[in-house]
This record gives structure tokens, C-alpha cells and sequence, in this order.
């Protein structure tokens, strides 16, 4: 492919352009710039791009690319140029003449279409007729005369104001937890004060999303019936360890449970996590079978790595029995003296025959007082404390009915697990950008009083539902986007045009710039701009800019980005069969990578190179018969032998491509090599980029540890004698700083690194992961690879991955409104300075995670905005700049930021900061700040927000009320807690996945989703309702599914009647179950059909094909299920909910004491 190198002629980028102030630069004025080809912005004249693939086969996810967007119109080209200055040093390469991409935009009515160059009607791309617009109909561009009027917007939302059942909600939140009221037995109206009012009509059918449905994922389930039964108990408090009673009653604010006096004979290791008591030694249960088996694989979590014992050695079970849902409480935890709930007989409703819960309500007089004789053992009921699965319910059925309007500030959007449209009125759809809170503090000092961390989960480039509008773009003509003089911040929804339409005021940092000549408009008597409708920048949430040269690095249009194919054939990917596997794929794989909307072909190259000890490179021209392989032994210094014929377009080069994955996995059939190295097929990818002058991404499929000799080998330094010692967090460092250097140098030229591995053993996830995460790419594990039983979610998985949106050569930042800035960030990229997150690529799965602080104070007026704005590289290679608004809400008073923050994203937020932190703390020192923080956040609440009757009760914030269970569940995951059979690089990948995760992903990992599925109904679409992570829930009668987004479990009871056995599995009894199936078989009935319908429902929706395991009851393979049933105490010491709720409990109180 052919550079064409443009001379560039405009300001050097990141420099405010000279003799800037006066905006009368009349050599600018509709002229393209000398020196500059016309072409070089015809290219963009064209179409919008959006890879819609037509038909991909079967097994083919679509890809989901941009959409035709409609673009507002320049009138005039008479532009001074706003110097762009994104982020220090831009790095592009040079341009080829990108193939243009399609026009949506058929403008119409007298605009010019994309005028500002003075000869809109160039279109160097597909005439827009041409364009079938998939996911936005053609006519959505912003029509001047669709526009409605102001006064119907703003008569339809509610400015700036408290929401409107704010009374409610307040008084809800005042009473502290509900669930524990008599009167609790209605719904908490979570969220009802803050929906959108019913009557916002959309404002504009020029850019309204398409249709009305509700996309339905999973439909509304009928939840269980409100769980908040408790009589509003007093609680008792559980002796931790050392802990003396709490004297403390607990009203009717939460249920009590009173776990035993210490007298009773606590151990001090019943508490692991605080205590501090070496964690192995605590493990309760027995001992995990086959822990040391070294067989063949067998069913597993999908990050676990260490082989679970073989199906043939399933003998009785050695854990507690189980027992049926109504069976007297089981002991779902091993016994442990002294750890059980205590009965206290006056509160709770109690499970077993414990007649008369309630009857000593509140008032009670004398638990928690220094204990006397041990109450006799009391199961405390556990639907008597904040259920996830309530809270759930309730805010589907609340909030799930009508679109979430983003025109008022500061609202807080329904929950993750919460299906509802989004309509995009001036703030950034929750599906980009979530919040811990939507209401912030006005001063540091509320802020640190509170510990509730500001922080946005951002995912830039999210995929929407297809109800949904995509992002239009927006062309600002040869100066590129209308920007703040001074903090550069974009034009968006809340700059205040001034002086007639003269001026604009930043809402970021007040300054005042003069709006150019061909950007000007004017206002109404309202002050709004009469082009208002007609702009998405300035009446939507989140749009995007076409960026011109000045983005691009070197000052040069990029090329379009690369995809390089590396495959490890040494010993054990031929022989497991994956080679084979990987080459067969790839032949079809290739017709479908990414391509920007009706763009014929992709217009991404491909390449190709084979690596075991050394290294090969393929020359796969189209003008060769067969391709030719080049060996590279030298490994110390990687070049690569070739640029002609490496990378290639498929289309062009497809017999010679075809040929080579036929011949490859011949070639290497009979290899002794097991080494490999690994660096050196790093460093010879990006020198391949570096040699094409784009980006790309690096497809690398790795099998083992790199011991061969060549720079980043490795060494075996797995030690899980370090778990519980300050020197675990070296588990979670890569054992050398080589990889930062190279992957520093990886994100210089855009070359983002996807690995697939597939370990038999210890391979440091750790190092091997370090160049992926700091280039925003991804990684897979299949540990023990069969192609019998991984081959379907490897395929899936490397399927979705070449296909999905991905931006290059991307870097984003985040501005604030004065008074707040961005301090710290968390996710999968590289950091140079403190303000720019840079990419070599980011995909529509990752989000970047930012913590904000004060710097000023804020004002409940003005409030607080943010903007992100995200420069990247298309996969056509257009460079363009995303850009998401989000205004938030700021208080005097704390009550307000309780009422508003959202405990998803808050859990979201603590799990990625907990951790980065256990690389550089001991885990314990992690896990202790982590319940520190909460137990402030909730102290905080109970000082100065709740009702000041009983001191000593549990109150907990309407909107927090699952934080305790949440948290515990972030305490009890591998990376903090591991389970005994979890590796260590188990732990790494977890670490590394978790980092990037959106809130939904975070959490179902953490608080899995458990469905009887017994249950479903086989008539509907909908999915059987959730129940509670918890072994007594479980009816040994019934079948379960449980899923975490990487694994998907169904767990058959013991007495499971004949039928649904052979209906599920095609056997005639529960012995014949094969606990070694990894898809069930398709029978034709109706049970068959709606288990496999629920299971694809759930795979379609998460990035990650998720590993499905036959648990059955009493089987060995039960241990690993138990271990995601996250409200019991778990064989690796973590609490139960129960438990944990009552430790927070004693945490804030002795804060508030
Ligand atoms: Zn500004």
C-alpha cells in the first residue's frame, strides 16, 4: 500500500496557533491551505464509515461498527484555526490516501455537505446512496427545520432541579435501611425520584433514537417476593475474634443476627480477612480432592488453572450435605466452633423452628451486653438483610419501563442490570460513563469526610444497543473542532454562546473565545443558539469530531491500522492441535475483519509469522505462487527480513494465504522444539508496523514460558508460599522491567498486543501481560487446551476479538469544570504524563476508570462537568475524536451525595483499586483499607444523615445498602483471597481482567448470577428469576444455572426427577451425567431448548465466551461451584455475608464511638 505523504502545512500540533487572538486570518478564509492537495481532506468528505459486515455466516458475531451518522453543516470554511493541542506528542503514521469512507451524511435541504472546504460535493467515497445505513436510518442528520423548539425542551425537563419524588426518597433514605421497617414490605422506590419525568417527549425526531423497544437481554423476571420480611431487629453483634460483645442494640433499622459470644470459643483464625491470620491454615472444609492430580484436564473455571480432580474419582462427597430449600438450616459452612450465627431468639426471622421471631422487638433489652451464658445457636435469617437480587428487581421494575433521559443533570441512571433505552438529551449515555456518585460534594472536606471516592467508569467506545443512536460526527472544516482558547476543551452542549453569538464562555474554565466566522450562529431569545437541534455538539452527550492533520502524528493521515497473526509452534500447540485449529480459522476468519460501513473490503492488511525458539516470517504477496517462509535465529536483535509481501490485503493475496495455513501446520507436525521465546515476537511485530508506518494489533497465540534464550526470557518464580507474606505482591510483578521498556515502545507506534495462551503450567501472566495491558489489549487463558472441549470458546473468543471496534493510536483525556480535576486513573494503557491516557489500541469492552479530587470548591449551582475526549485511529484509519459530556450534580449537604451514588460503580471503582494496590502492598494491608474505607463511607452516613434515635443500629444508605455484600465479595475473590486450587497466574489474569472491566462485568464476576432453571419457563424469552448466591438456596430437586461472565455452571440436584435428566442430557439417570461435557447435547424438547436458548442468551451477552461446567450435586467438581456461591463463607476463609455485615457493623461503630 502506498504512502501518500502529504506535506503538512499546518501548526505544529499541540502549539496554540500564532497571531491566534484576532480570528482574522483571512488567508485561512475558505481556502484550502496552500500546499495542501484538496485530496487530502476529500478523502473525508466521504461517507461515514461503520463496518456493517453483511451476512456473516453462522458463528460469525456481527461486528458492531460505527454507524452512518448524520453531520451537521459548515456553512463556511472561514476558519482560523484553532490549534488542536489533545495531548503532548501525537503519533500517527503518514497517511495513504485512507480509502474514504462511505457518506452517511446525505444532507439535505439546501446545505452544502461538508462544505467547509469549499467543494462539498466532492465525494470520494461511495456515493451515500449507496450506503445502506444499518443502524442509523440516512435522514438522522440534524435537519435545521426538524428541529423543535426550545420551549419544548425546556418545559419538558426538569433543570437543574432535585428530582421530582425527592420527598420520597429522602425520607427512605432518612429512615435508613427499609428493609428493616415494618413497613418495609413494600419496594424500596429506588430510583423513582430520579427517573426521567414520563412526559419528556423526544426532543427531536431529526436525531431521536430509532424505534422505542426496550432491547431485552434478559426480560423482566419476577424476582422473589420483597425479602425485607424482618421486624426491624435488634442486632447483636458477632464477636470477632478478640472482639469483645458489642453491648449495642440494634433497632429496627436492620435485621440482627447475633453471631456467638466470644465466649463461646471464637478461634482466632474464624476471621481471617481482619485478623490477619495466615490464610491457609483457616480453611475449614476438607481438603479439595485431586488437588495434586496432575491428569488430564478436566472441567474447570475458566481461570483456574490447576487440573480439579477426574471425574472417576467422584466419591461421596466429602462436604456437609446438602439440603432442600426448606430442609432445616444446612451447615453451609464446615463447623467451626464458635462461629455460628447465635440464636438470640428475640429477633430475626429465624430459620428452622424458631417460633417467634419479632417477638422481642426492638427493646429488646440485653444482647450485646457482656455476655452471659451463650445463647443457644440461632440461624439468623438471612432474607432479613439486603438482598442483591431485591435490589435488582426492583429497579427493573422501577426504572426498566421508560427510557433514561440524559437532559437533567446529576441524575442517576438505573442500575447496570437494569435493561432500558438511553436517549441522548446533552449527557453522555451511563452505557460510556458511570459515576460513584452523581452528586458530588462541594469541598474537600465533605469529600474526605464522607471516603466516598469520586470516580467515572468510561468506556469510550462502548457498543449500544441497536435501538440506540450512534455517535454522529462532526466536521468543523479545515481548523478542526470549535475548542476553549485556553483549557482546549471541545465545544459541547455547556458552553454559553455571549455578545449575540459572538463569544462563548468555557464551562470548564470560564475563559471567553471568540466563536470563528464559520461557526457562527444566532441566538435566540432564550440565549440558546438557533442552530441548537442542529448541531450534536451542542445539544448531545456524546458525539465525535473528523480530526484534521494536525491530530495526527507526524502530521500525517494515518494508514490504515495492520493485524499480525503470530503462532507458537513448538511441541505443545502442535500437538494439542491448537496450530492446526488457529490456521483453519484464519482462513475464513479473514473475510471478516473490520471495515468501516459499505466499504467493500476491510482495508486492515494482515501478516503472518510462525515462532518457536526462532522465528519466522512469511512472504505472502499475491504474486507469488506460494508463499515464502523466511527464518530469523537471530533473536537478540529483531528486524524483520522482509517489508514487501508481509503484510498484504487478504483479498489480494488469498490463494498465497490460503496455501500458507495449509502448509503450516504440516510443516511443523513433527517438531521436537518446546522452547519459545517471547519478546523477540513482540519486537518483530512492532518493527513490522514501524516498517508499514501504522498501527496494528498483534494476534500472538502462546503456549509456555519463554525459557529459550533471547532478551525477556523468563525464569520459573511461581511460589504460592509467598501467599499471606509481604512478598506476595512480587506474584503480581512481572519478574523484569523488560517488558515496560517494550511495551513504552509498543505504544509509541500503535501496536496493541492481544495474547491468546494456553498454558499446561505456570507461564507468568504476571510478565507475559504486562506489553497487553499497557497497550489496551487483551488477554485469553485456556489452561489444559482440548480441542474437544476448549476449541468452541476459543474460536468464539478469538472470533469477537478480530472483529470488534477497536481504535488505534488512541489517547484520551478528561477535562473537569473548575474545582475538581482527574488525579488518578485505572485501566489496560500507558501513562507518560499525569493527564494523558494513551492506547496503542482500546476496543469497545475496555473502560478506563478516573478518580477525581477537589482543587477548589464547587458550587451547587454551576456543578460539575466532565468531558472526555478520546483521539484515536478508525480501522479505516480515520482519525477521529470521541467525545463525552457529563454534567454532575454538587451539595452542601451529605444526605445529597448518599441519595445519588451508585454502589455498582462504586464496587467497580474499590475492586480496581484494590487491585493495583496488592502490587505494592501486602493483601491483608489491601483488604484491611478496603473494609476501613467502606466502614467510613457508612459511618459517615450514620453520623450525619440518619435518624439520631439508636445509636448503636445498623443504618445504611438507601442506595448502599449492598455494599457490604458487594465488598465482601471483592475481599473473597481470587486476587485478595485466593482459593487453594487458583494459581498464581490465575491471579495475575483476574488482576489484569478486572482492571478493565464496565460495572455490568464487575458485577456478575463478583456477585455472580445464580437462575434455577428448573424454574424457567420454557413458553417465554424471558430468563428465570435470579435467586441469592447461597447453598440453601439450592433444592437438590432442581437444576441451577450459575454465571460469573467467565464461566457458566449448572449444577444438577441429586433428586432431580428422571425426566428433566433425560430431557436435559439425554441420560436416564443422575449417574450417567457426565460431569466432562462442555456444551450440552441438543435434544428436541422444550426444557433442552429453553436451557440452551438461556445459556446463548447469556453468552451473546458478555465479551468473553464463557466455559460451561456440569456440576453435579455431591461431585467432586461441587467444591469449585461452592466457591462462587459468595454469600456463604468460603473454604478459603472469607466470611459469610452474614458474617461480614455483622464485622462492618462493629467497624462503624467503633468509628462513630
Ligand atoms: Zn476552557
Amino acid at each position: 500500500m502506498s504512502v501518500n505523504q502529504q506535506a503538512h502545512t499546518g501548526p505544529p500540533y499541540g502549539q496554540p496557533q500564532p497571531g491566534y487572538h484576532g480570528y482574522q486570518q483571512p488567508a485561512y478564509g475558505g481556502q484550502p491551505l496552500p500546499g495542501v492537495p484538496q485530496s487530502q481532506y476529500g478523502a473525508y468528505n466521504g461517507p461515514m464509515p461503520g463496518y456493517q459486515q453483511p451476512g456473516p455466516p453462522q458463528g460469525y458475531f456481527p461486528s458492531l461498527g460505527f454507524p452512518a451518522k448524520g453531520s451537521p453543516v459548515s456553512l463556511n470554511s472561514d476558519t482560523s484555526t484553532l490549534a488542536p493541542n489533545f495531548i503532548g506528542s501525537l503519533r500517527a503514521p503518514p497517511t495513504s490516501g485512507a480509502p474514504p469512507p462511505a457518506s452517511g451524511a446525505s444532507l439535505t435541504s439546501g446545505h452544502v455537505a461538508y462544505s467547509p472546504f469549499g467543494h462539498g460535493d466532492v465525494q470520494n467515497g461511495i456515493p451515500a446512496s449507496a450506503a445502506p445505513m444499518q443502524r442509523t436510518p440516512a435522514s438522522q442528520p440534524f435537519l435545521p427545520g426538524s428541529a423543535p423548539t426550545p420551549v419544548s425542551q425546556t418545559s419538558t425537563l426538569q433543570q437543574y432541579g432535585p428530582p421530582p419524588a425527592s420527598v420520597q426518597q429522602l425520607s427512605n433514605h432518612m429512615a435508613g435501611m427499609t428493609i428493616g421497617s415494618p413497613a418495609a414490605s413494600a419496594p424500596p422506590p429506588a430510583g423513582l425520584g430520579y427517573g426521567p419525568p414520563t412526559s419528556v417527549a423526544p426532543v427531536s425526531g431529526s436525531f431521536s433514537a430509532t424505534g422505542s423497544g426496550l432491547y431485552t437481554p434478559y426480560t423482566a423476571s419476577q424476582g422473589p417476593p420483597p425479602t425485607s420480611v424482618s421486624q426491624g431487629l435488634p442486632l447483636a453483634q458477632p464477636p470477632f475474634p478478640g472482639q469483645p460483645v458489642s453491648t449495642q442494640r440494634l433497632p429496627t433499622q436492620v435485621p440482627g443476627f447475633a453471631p456467638p459470644p466470644s465466649s463461646t470459643g471464637v478461634g482466632p483464625s474464624s476471621y481471617p480477612p481482619t485478623t490477619g491470620a495466615p490464610r491457609p491454615p483457616t480453611m475449614p472444609g476438607p481438603p479439595l480432592p485431586g488437588q495434586t492430580v496432575a491428569g488430564p484436564p478436566m472441567p474447570q473455571p475458566n481461570h483456574v488453572s490447576s487440573p480439579p480432580p477426574p471425574s472417576t474419582m467422584s466419591g461421596p462427597h466429602p462436604g456437609p450435605p446438602m439440603s432442600g430449600l426448606h430442609g432445616p438450616p444446612p451447615p453451609t459452612h464446615p463447623p467451626q466452633p464458635g462461629y455460628q450465627m447465635q440464636q438470640n431468639g428475640s429477633f430475626g426471622q429465624v430459620r428452622g423452628p424458631q417460633p417467634n421471631y419479632g417477638g422481642a422487638y426492638p427493646g429488646t433489652p440485653n444482647y450485646g451486653s457482656p455476655p452471659g451464658p451463650p445463647p443457644p445457636p440461632k440461624r439468623l435469617d438471612p432474607d432479613s438483610i439486603p438482598s442483591p437480587i431485591q435490589v435488582i428487581e426492583d429497579d427493573r421494575s422501577n426504572r426498566g419501563s421508560e427510557p433514561f433521559v440524559t437532559g437533567v443533570r446529576g441524575q442517576v441512571p438505573p442500575l447496570v442490570t437494569t435493561n432500558f433505552l438511553v436517549k441522548d438529551q446533552g449527557n453522555a449515555s451511563p452505557r460510556y460513563i458511570r459515576c460513584t456518585s452523581y452528586n458530588i460534594p462541594c469541598t474537600s472536606d465533605m469529600a474526605k469526610q464522607s471516603q466516598v471516592p469520586l470516580a467515572a467508569v468510561i468506556k469510550p467506545l462502548a457498543t449500544l444497543p441497536p435501538e440506540e443512536t450512534l455517535p454522529y460526527l462532526v466536521d468543523h472544516g479545515e481548523s478542526g473542532p470549535v475548542r476553549c482558547n485556553r483549557c482546549k476543551a471541545y465545544m459541547c452542549p455547556f458552553m454559553q454562546f455571549i455578545e449575540g453569538g459572538r463569544r462563548f464562555q468555557c464551562c470548564f474554565c470560564s475563559c471567553v473565545t471568540e466563536v470563528p466566522p464559520h461557526y457562527f450562529q444566532h441566538l435566540d431569545h432564550t440565549g440558546k443558539r438557533v442552530d441548537f437541534y442542529d448541531r450534536p455538539e451542542l445539544s448531545l452527550g456524546s458525539y465525535e469530531f473528523l480530526a484534521t492533520v494536525d491530530y495526527c502524528k507526524n502530521n500525517k493521515f494515518p494508514s490504515p491500522p495492520a493485524f499480525i497473526f503470530m503462532i507458537d509452534v513448538s511441541y505443545n500447540a502442535v500437538k494439542s492441535g491448537l496450530v492446526r485449529l488457529i490456521c483453519e480459522e484464519l482462513k475464513s476468519l479473514l473475510n471478516y475483519l473490520p471495515r468501516e460501513g459499505n466499504m467493500e473490503e476491510s482495508a486492515i492488511r494482515v501478516g503472518f509469522v510462525t515462532y518457536n525458539k526462532v522465528l519466522h516470517f512469511y512472504n505472502v504477496k499475491s504474486s507469488l505462487a506460494q508463499p515464502q517462509m523466511m527464518v530469523v535465529s537471530d533473536v537478540a536483535d529483531m528486524f524483520v527480513p522482509l517489508l514487501d509481501g508481509f503484510l498484504v490485503n487478504v483479498n489480494e493475496s488469498r490463494t498465497v494465504i490460503a496455501s500458507l495455513l495449509d502448509q503450516i501446520p504440516e510443516m511443523f507436525a513433527d517438531t521436537r522444539e518446546t522452547e519459545t521465546v517471547f519478546a523477540p515476537v513482540i519486537q518483530a511485530g512492532l518493527e513490522a508496523l514501524k516498517a508499514a508506518e501504522c498501527a496494528g494489533k498483534l494476534f500472538i497465540f502462546h503456549t509456555s514460558l519463554p525459557i529459550a534464550e533471547a532478551p525477556g526470557k523468563l525464569k520459573n518464580r511461581d511460589d504460592k508460599k509467598l501467599i499471606n507474606t509481604d512478598k506476595e505482591k512480587t506474584l503480581f510483578q512481572p519478574q523484569t522491567s523488560f517488558y515496560n521498556n517494550l511495551a513504552k515502545e509498543c505504544v509509541a507506534q500503535g501496536c496493541c498486543v492481544d495474547l491468546f495462551l494456553f498454558p499446561n503450567q505456570y507461564l507468568d501472566v504476571a510478565t507475559l501481560g504486562v506489553v497487553t495491558y499497557q497497550t489496551g489489549g487483551s488477554i485469553y487463558k485456556y489452561a489444559y487446551f482440548q480441542l474437544e472441549t476448549d476449541q468452541d470458546r476459543f474460536l468464539n473468543d478469538l472470533r469477537r476479538d478480530v472483529q470488534k471496534e477497536v481504535g488505534f493510536d488512541a489517547v484520551m483525556r478528561v477535562r473537569t469544570s473548575t474545582g475538581i480535576r482527574a488525579t488518578d486513573f485505572f485501566g489496560a494503557f500507558y501513562m507518560s504524563n499525569t493527564t494523558d491516557v494513551e492506547m496503542a489500541g482500546l476496543d469497545c469492552d475496555k473502560t478506563i476508570t478516573v478518580e477525581f479530587k477537589h482543587d477548589d470548591k464547587l458550587s451547587e449551582d454551576s456543578g460539575a462537568l466532565l468531558q472526555c475526549a478520546l483521539l484515536y485511529t478508525s480501522c479505516a484509519g480515520q482519525r477521529r475524536l470521541r467525545i463525552h459530556n457529563l454534567s454532575l450534580n454538587c451539595c452542601t449537604q451529605l444526605a445529597d451525595l448518599y441519595r445519588n451514588c451508585e454502589t455498582d460503580t462504586l464496587i467497580n471503582y474499590l475492586a480496581k483499586y484494590a487491585y493495583r494496590g496488592v502490587l505494592s502492598s501486602p493483601v491483608k494491608t489491601v483488604r484491611d483499607a478496603l473494609i476501613n474505607q467502606c466502614a467510613q463511607i457508612l459511618a459517615c452516613y450514620r453520623k450525619n444523615c440518619a435518624s439520631p434515635s439508636s445509636a448503636g443500629q445498623l443504618i445504611l444508605p438507601e442506595c448502599m445498602k449492598l455494599l457490604p455484600v458487594y465488598l465482601n465479595c471483592v475481599l473473597k475473590s481470587d486476587v485478595l483471597q485466593p482459593a487453594p486450587e487458583v494459581t498464581t497466574d490465575d491471579r495475575a489474569y483476574i488482576r489484569q481482567l478486572v482492571t478493565s472491566m464496565d460495572v455490568a462485568e464487575t458485577n456478575v464476576f463478583f456477585y455472580p448470577r445464580l437462575l434455577p432453571l428448573t424454574k424457567a419457563d420454557v413458553d417465554s424469552d424471558s430468563l428465570p428469576p435470579a435467586i441469592r448466591n447461597s447453598e440453601e438456596r439450592l433444592s437438590k430437586g432442581d437444576i441451577y444455572l450459575l454465571e460469573n461472565g467467565l464461566n457458566i455452571f449448572v449444577w444438577v440436584g441429586v433428586n432431580v426427577q428422571q425426566g428433566l435428566i433425560q430431557n436435559l442430557f439425554g441420560v436416564s439417570s443422575f449417574g450417567q451425567i457426565s460431569s466432562a461435557l462442555s456444551t450440552l447435547p441438543v435434544l428436541e424438547n422444550p426444557f433442552s431448548k429453553k436451557v440452551r436458548s438461556v445459556i446463548n442468551m447469556l453468552q451473546m451477552q458478555r465479551s468473553r465466551y464463557m466455559k460451561l461446567i456440569i456440576v453435579k450435586q455431591e461431585d467432586k467438581l461441587e467444591m469449585l461451584f461452592k466457591h462462587f456461591l459468595v454469600e456463604d463463607k468460603s473454604l478459603s476463609g472469607g466470611a459469610s455475608y452474614v458474617d461480614f455485615l455483622c464485622h462492618m457493623h462493629k467497624e462503624i461503630r467503633q468509628l462513630l464511638s
